[in-house]
């Protein structure tokens, strides 16, 4: 019997299909019409392929898409935060039935992911959706744009999914929910607290982990590997910061450190929710929920993250966030530190903003080692100092 916490609505649902099952639906794959996947659209049919997504089944029909704009609830009551949704534009959804069998390719068309039933095609609003899921309409920011890209009509129905990406390939510490799930198990986990992340790890990142850890049985460090902004690094680059700094700095047996396939929507107090239903999904009792969660610019407060938590319902979610304030470095204190627990002023704290410290990178300049460790630094400069580093 696992001691981990339930999977969201109760069990794994992984949508990958092997085997006997998977030739003949490719077979049959080949005269049915095809649609296009925008590389957020890939992202999200690999979540839901993984079981990462569990318990939803495919791209949303209407009802369950009308209800987590408006309420972040599906139409069986369960809490659900942002939209998962297939687009078409529509004359491609003029092609296509309802009750028709559709496959799906990835956004360069060379690759057939998965074939779904088209249960639902229904038009929507993009501005309704923005403000309600954003929190904002602004074209600027990078989750609402993408919403104004795609095409006009939603197709919803479930999906039966061939391919999983080459997340595997490219990355070693690809894993499903259900294999984490082993590897909690064995290693006698029950209290596991994620550690969701976009940026390489500085020591303020090192510090919340290892508060998480003092309180619970194991650290599951889980950057997300999909598609991110320009001006964020690679996964690739990332993932050496990581191995690096646990290496050298984390007790071996006491983290587990796994890759997930999706792309940011930047959408801050709801995306929260997201990445807690998801890590509730891989086994994990906590996530930690810093300052401005999945935030972008100044669209959210940096506390609106933690606070969405509070809304809930008690139920909703068998996960706790452990909320965190901002932590850096304090010369007086001397030591790591956070508003929290810190009464010093910030000329005392070592704060470098990210823009700072790339430009800093960008020139060879290397930050004081109360900011981020040695070897994660020499990995940066190295990365900026390339042409791929350098700003277009
Ligand atoms: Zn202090």
């Amino acid at each position: 019997m696992s001691s981990l916490v339930p999977p969201h609505g109760g069990r794994l649902l992984p949508l990958l299909i092997s085997g006997d099952a998977r030739h003949r639906a490719l077979s049959e794959a080949k005269t049915l019409p095809r649609i296009s996947l925008s590389s957020r659209e890939v992202s999200d049919l690999i979540m839901l392929a993984m079981g990462a997504f569990s318990p939803l089944e495919g791209f949303m029909g209407k009802g369950d898409y009308q209800r987590v704009v408006k309420e972040m609830r599906l139409t069986n009551d369960l809490l659900w935060p942002v939209p998962i949704t297939l687009s078409a534009s529509k004359e491609e959804a003029d092609r296509i039935k309802e009750g028709e069998r559709i496959v799906l390719v990835n956004s360069g068309g060379d690759e057939v992911m998965a074939s779904m039933l088209v249960q639902e095609k229904y038009s929507y609003d993009k501005r309704a959706e923005a403000l309600q899921v954003f929190g904002t309409d602004d074209e600027q920011h990078p989750g609402v744009k993408k919403i104004y890209e795609q095409g006009e009509v939603y197709l919803g129905g479930t999906v039966e999914v061939f391919s999983e990406g080459g997340y595997s390939e490219r990355f070693p510490e690809f894993a499903q929910p259900a294999e984490t799930r082993a590897i909690f198990t064995d290693k006698g986990w029950t209290t596991i607290a994620a550690f969701q992340t976009r940026n390489p790890m500085h020591r303020s990142h090192e510090y919340l982990t290892k508060i998480a850890l003092e309180v619970c049985d194991g650290l599951f460090i889980h950057p997300i590997v999909g598609k991110l902004k320009s001006g964020d690094v690679p996964a690739e680059v990332r993932m050496e910061c990581y191995k690096v700094l646990l290496d050298n700095y984390y007790p071996e047996d006491r983290v587990v450190l796994k890759v997930y396939p999706m792309e940011m929507r930047y959408a801050g107090p709801r995306e929260a929710v997201l990445h807690a239903i998801i890590r509730q999904n891989f086994g994990c009792s906590h996530l930690i929920v810093g300052r401005d969660h999945a935030g972008v610019g100044n669209y959210y407060g940096p506390f609106d993250a933690q606070r969405i938590f509070d809304e809930l319902s008690p139920g909703d979610l068998h996960i706790q966030p452990l909320k965190v304030d901002s932590t850096f470095w304090c010369r007086k204190c001397d030591s790591m530190a956070s508003a929290k627990t810190c009464p010093h002023a910030d000329e005392d704290r070592l704060l470098i903003s990210g823009t700072k410290l790339r430009e800093m990178l960008t020139k060879g300049e290397r930050p004081p080692e109360q900011f981020s460790r040695k070897e994660v630094v020499d990995i940066l400069v190295k990365y900026y100092q390339s042409d791929a580093g350098s700003p277009q």
